[in-house]
């Protein structure tokens, strides 16, 4: 008998929980009662968002149910959103999300969890960027995104829209590209589209040979780059930095996003952007009862690009802590890779890799990339069937997961 934690609450359904909620359904202690706090019924997967707007893919190709997965896990499932953490008295608060009756005010642990990614900081967008609140579609949430763009389409069916993404890193780059390709397609003809880039040039954090490529494909699809700031949006227009405004039916956000505001005066160490600062074993460095990964999580030890990879890769070695946390045996340090493997989609079925210094790109790139993104959503699919009577945990697995 140990006398370890008795209830691990996990914040959010990010890319490193879905891992720890499918090994917690390979083994879950009797002991431990686990709760997941997380405003939807699904995770609907970013690295695939481009491609649903490009019309490859359907929404719920890029979903990942999280009630099989809860259920298989034997954990409870609270439909809401973290809005304060308090990691002395053990608490968390808690908003209802979703229309969701019943949510309580606060929900208790022994050990915490947090993976509920960055988030776009309205009141930092809204000094940023006036009426971009009002007027902008934001890419996040993800969710929330990915129900919207189909009245875009509907608007681009009516009319030659005029649609511009505010923002020039890796989603701001695939969202332009998709969505040329996704109202090329389907909308009228006529459409014009536009990346601004914020000041720098597109894809500035990548490499030189990326960037050329990256702007070779913009410039086959007819595709405007402005090396402009956003510094306003309004109804049917957004204001440049130069004085020039953009005619703009559909302004899509996809800026730098942030550590979400509910961290500050939560007393956990942070980094100096806000994330949860975490040691090696993604445990905070202020409080060892809770742990962070994904884009939530900052490390104390070198702290590496904020992407999906990333999270993804953190996910084995956090279900892997959180028990050795709970049975009291010795955690293991998670070392972020170096270099990962970088797939730019360019809408059209075609894609740039970048490994490090290399980069090539082609149809069969994409191809690689759709292998990879469809493998990620299959492992965490389990058979949604009712448990047995009597049946353990793990029961309703269909696929192992990854490890
Ligand atoms: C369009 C687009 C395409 C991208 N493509 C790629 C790609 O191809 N490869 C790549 O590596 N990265 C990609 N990224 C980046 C990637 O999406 C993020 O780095 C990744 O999602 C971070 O994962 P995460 O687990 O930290 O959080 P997320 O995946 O953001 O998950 C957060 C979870 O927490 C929940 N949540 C949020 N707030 C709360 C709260 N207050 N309380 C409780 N739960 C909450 C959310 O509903 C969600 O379940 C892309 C991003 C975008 C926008």
């Amino acid at each position: 008998m140990h006398h370890g934690i008795k209830k691990l609450l996990l914040l959010g359904a990010g890319h490193a929980h879905v891992h720890v909620l499918a090994s917690l359904a390979q083994h879950r202690p009797a002991d431990l009662d686990v709760t997941v706090l997380t405003p939807y019924a699904y995770q609907t997967y970013s690295g695939m968002t481009p491609g649903y707007v490009a019309g490859h893919y359907t929404e719920a190709d890029c979903r990942i149910e999280l009630e099989p997965l809860v259920r298989a896990a034997a954990a409870r499932w609270v439909q809401g959103r973290c809005t304060g953490i308090d990691p002395v008295g053990n608490t968390v608060s808690v908003a209802a999300a979703g229309g969701a009756q019943g949510v309580p005010a606060t929900l208790g642990f022994d050990a915490l969890s947090i993976d509920t990614g960055a988030v776009i900081d309205r009141a930092r967008l809204e000094a940023d960027m006036p009426g971009a609140a009002t007027h902008a579609l934001a890419v996040r949430p993800i969710e929330a995104f990915a129900q919207l763009w189909p009245q875009v389409l509907a608007l681009a069916q009516q009319k030659p829209v005029s649609l511009a993404v505010v923002g020039a890193g890796a989603a701001g780059i695939e969202l332009i590209f998709a969505a040329e390709q996704g109202i090329r397609q389907q909308g009228m003809p006529g459409a014009r589209f536009t990346l601004i880039t914020g000041g720098p040039e597109v894809a500035d954090n990548y490499r030189s040979s990326v960037q050329r490529k990256v702007l070779r494909q913009l410039k086959q699809r007819g595709i405007t780059v402005l090396r402009e700031t956003c510094v306003g949006i309004g109804a049917g227009e957004v204001m440049l930095g130069n004085g020039a405004r953009l005619a703009c039916d559909v302004p899509l956000l996809a800026i730098g996003t942030h550590a979400p505001p509910w961290l500050q005066g939560s007393g956990l160490a942070l980094s100096a952007s806000g994330q949860v600062l975490v040691n090696a074993f993604q445990q905070s460095t202020s409080h060892p009862h809770v742990f962070a990964a994904g884009d939530v999580a900052s490390r104390a030890d070198g702290p590496h690009a904020r992407s999906g990879v990333y999270a993804v890769r953190a996910g084995p070695p956090l279900a892997h802590n959180l028990l050795a946390f709970h049975q009291r045996k010795p955690l293991k340090p998670h070392q972020p890779p170096t270099n990962t493997l970088n797939l730019l989609s360019c809408g059209t079925g075609h894609a740039i890799a970048s490994y490090g210094p290399l980069s090539l790109e082609g149809a069969w790139a994409w191809r690689w990339k759709d292998r990879i993104d469809r493998g990620f959503i299959e492992r965490y699919r389990l058979n949604p069937t009712p448990r047995k009577p009597g049946a353990g945990p793990g029961a309703q697995a269909s696929g192992e997961p990854v490890s």
